[in-house]
């Protein structure tokens, strides 16, 4: 593990836009959470999706990864509770939007995540996830470069592929230079539709051509994953029985058994 005193940290990633990061990040963050881990999500995006779907105001929030980033603030300092137990945010504050510019010209920009990262010193997490922003850009080299492992949520739609090999190719090079010791633990696809025959066709792609890698479990499309934001909880909370929650409720154990190996 690379940050013994913070715990395994996993960024959930990939320059595609909506193709269910976020979504991802809360559910399986809240779900592990619910099985009685001690769980911390970073929300890395200058959206704020993972924010607000917790229920935070962004307006509100004082300090954030961008301060983090900035090296203004510790870790420590910027984590608020949320309202489910076990699972703590790192919010994302608007200025996190212009981070990317300001970071260009700090030193070593691409380990800002990481340094502070090893300078936590509170009570460790067993799991913590980073929700990435949609492009390849410096954030998500921060977090890759701070990460064990990555994540990468696939939605099953003709394009699902594409911009893959892109994906693939900087990980090797953050492993190659910055982080030899990521980990490419998972594909998780999303947005299943298994009465599609294309939804069901790209399923079949991907696992026959990654293998292991992609999780057993599968996440269906489901009307309660995408409604829940907007009561500012996990779909668990907003309705503990749909597919969506249970799909997530499924991936977490997955995890926890494939980390056990
Ligand atoms: P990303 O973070 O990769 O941009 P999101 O998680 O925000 O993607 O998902 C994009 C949109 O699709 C959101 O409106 C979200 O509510 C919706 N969505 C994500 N996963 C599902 C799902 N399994 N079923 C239905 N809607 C989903
Ligand atoms: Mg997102």
């Amino acid at each position: 593990m690379k940050h013994q005193q913070f715990g395994p940290v996993t960024a959930v990633a990939n320059q595609k836009g909506g193709v269910g990061k976020t979504t991802t990040s809360i559910n399986l963050a809240a779900s592990l959470a619910a099985l009685d881990q001690r769980v911390l999500l970073i929300d890395l995006d200058p959206q704020g999706n993972s924010t607000s779907g917790l229920g935070i105001d962004q307006a509100n929030v004082e300090t954030g990864t961008y301060d983090v980033l900035m090296s203004e603030s510790g870790v420590s300092d910027a984590i608020v509770t949320t309202d489910c137990e076990n699972l703590f945010l790192l919010p994302a504050t608007m200025d996190l939007a212009g981070a990317e510019v300001e970071l260009v010209n700090e030193p070593g920009r691409e380990q800002r995540m990481k340094n502070a990262f090893a300078a936590y010193a509170g009570e460790p997490f067993d799991h913590v996830f980073i929700d990435c922003p949609p492009a390849l850009s410096l954030l998500t080299v921060n977090a890759l470069t701070a990460s064990d492992y990555i994540m990468v949520t696939l939605q099953t739609e003709f394009y699902a592929m594409e911009g893959l090999t892109q994906l693939m190719d900087t990980i090797r090079r953050i492993r190659r230079g910055l982080n030899p010791e990521l980990n490419m633990e998972g594909i998780l696809l999303t947005m299943v539709d298994r009465r599609n025959n294309l939804s069901c066709q790209v399923e079949q792609d991907v696992r026959a051509y990654f293998g292991s890698q992609v999780y057993e479990n599968a996440i269906p499309r489901n009307v309660r994953l995408s409604e829940a934001p907007s009561f500012g909880v996990p779909a668990m909370y907003h309705d503990l029985k749909s597919k969506g929650a249970q799909a997530y409720l499924a991936v977490a154990q997955e995890l926890m058994q494939r980390r056990a190996l």
